[in-house]
């Protein structure tokens, strides 16, 4: 006679949560669709236009605008949890979907609010005594010229809200070249940081406060783009590593981030670090994971938002890194495509299905192995065939 095994009556669990809402059509809500297949988990995306990336691929869209109130209301009424391509949607908005109780939202808007103004972000990461450059809340020019003479002539000066890829970063040594800005509001100024390299710390966190950490990688940038990152970041013993992940994890517990978090950082040239920025979604400078951790950040995002156990964060490989591809000659990408897959196996391509505009990011490729400096060089490798297209590299190559 086999066991009879009494009935498991403890601890109910949670209803699943099983049908994800995205905000956002665009090439993050769209690497968020294979994880979700992988667990099975309803995805829905919320954009703007069918023609958007992850629209083009997603299973279920819906047409609609992030600031639209009864749009994202619709999408709420049909998901479990609302979460974010971008961090752009009104907090009066997300405030209304809790409201009605038709879906969570993670995360929720008091913590996605530090993501979508750098100056609250500013006063609540200072007052948390994490670390930041030096900064003001400008209110008029004058604010400005003080903090000018303060700080010897010359500052960074941000639009808190709605800067992306360095849009809305100005370095300024008078007042008057923000003077179009000022119109909107306040504004922020900051510090010039004389940093020696930009570091990225993603953690994930689930509504228990359950966190994961990722390893610290280097990112960086050109003309204020993310371009290259190196994961790990190359020379941060285990200790500093440690050290900027529990900075990482402090700050998702002490704003309740629910997902993953970046945490963008500089490193000064006496080993400081001091917080740049904050994303509450999928991030570039994670986007390695897709290849090179036991579970990427796109699938962790997606654990974490529907209260999942997190996963495995180890690298697959001593190195790993990524190069961005963005918008250059090529008008199809597909030739340059194959022929850099012909060229290099080992190399993992992910491309957005966007159509090109100079600098616009179309899509990545990583390589994992043990030498940072060789995988950047075949990567770059693989850029040149794909962005300027076969016959341009080609070309290249013969004129030297
Ligand atoms: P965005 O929101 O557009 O990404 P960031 O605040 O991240 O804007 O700034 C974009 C880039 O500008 C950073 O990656 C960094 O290279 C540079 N930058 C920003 N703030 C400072 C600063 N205080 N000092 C020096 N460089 C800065």
């Amino acid at each position: 006679m086999g066991t009879v095994t009494e009935p498991r009556t403890s601890t109910p669990m949670n209803p699943p949560t099983r049908r994800i809402g995205v905000v956002g059509g665009g090439q993050l809500a769209r690497m968020l669709i294979g994880p979700a297949i992988e667990l099975d988990l309803d995805l829905t995306v919320l954009a703007t236009s069918p023609d958007e990336s992850a629209a083009r691929v997603a299973g279920s869209t819906r047409i609609g605008r992030h600031d639209d109130d009864a749009a994202v209301r619709a999408l709420a009424e049909a998901v479990d949890v609302i979460t974010f391509d971008h961090e752009h949607v009104p907090g009066p908005i997300l405030r209304g979907v809790l409201g009605t109780g038709a879906a969570a939202v993670r995360p929720g808007p008091d913590a996605l609010a530090h993501a979508q103004d750098k100056l609250h972000m500013r006063e609540r990461l200072t007052a948390l005594d994490h670390p930041c450059p030096r900064w003001w809340r400008l209110t008029g020019p004058d604010d400005l010229e003080a903090a000018l003479a303060e700080m010897g002539g010359r500052l960074v000066v941000k639009t808190p809200r709605g800067g992306y890829d360095g849009h809305g970063v100005r370095i300024v040594t008078d007042a008057a070249q923000v003077s179009d800005w000022f119109a909107g509001g306040e504004l922020l100024a900051e510090e010039l940081v004389d940093f020696r390299r930009e570091l990225s710390a993603q953690v994930a966190r689930r509504p228990g406060g359950e966190t994961v950490a990722y390893p610290v990688v280097e990112s960086r940038q050109r003309d204020g783009v993310c371009y290259e990152v190196i994961a790990p970041a190359p020379g941060l013993d285990a200790s500093r590593q440690q050290q900027i992940q529990d900075l990482a994890r402090r700050i998702a517990d002490d704003l309740d981030v629910v997902g993953m978090l970046a945490v963008e950082l500089f490193e000064t040239a006496d080993g400081r670090v001091l917080v740049n920025e904050l994303a509450m979604r999928p991030h570039n400078t994670g986007h390695w994971s897709m290849d090179g951790a036991v579970t990427s950040q796109f699938e962790q995002h997606l654990r974490a938002v529907a209260d999942l156990p997190l996963g495995e964060t180890t690298p697959t490989a001593p190195v790993v890194v990524m190069v961005n591809l963005l918008g250059g000659h090529a008008q199809d990408l597909h030739a340059g495509a194959a022929a850099a897959l012909a060229v290099d196996p080992e190399l993992k391509l992910h491309l957005y299905g966007k159509s090109v505009r100079p600098g616009r990011k179309l899509g990545h490729v990583t390589l994992c192995g043990d030498n940072a400096a060789s995988l950047l060089e075949r990567a770059h490798r693989a850029e040149t065939l794909i962005i300027d297209g076969p016959d341009a590299a080609t070309a290249d190559v013969a004129c030297t």
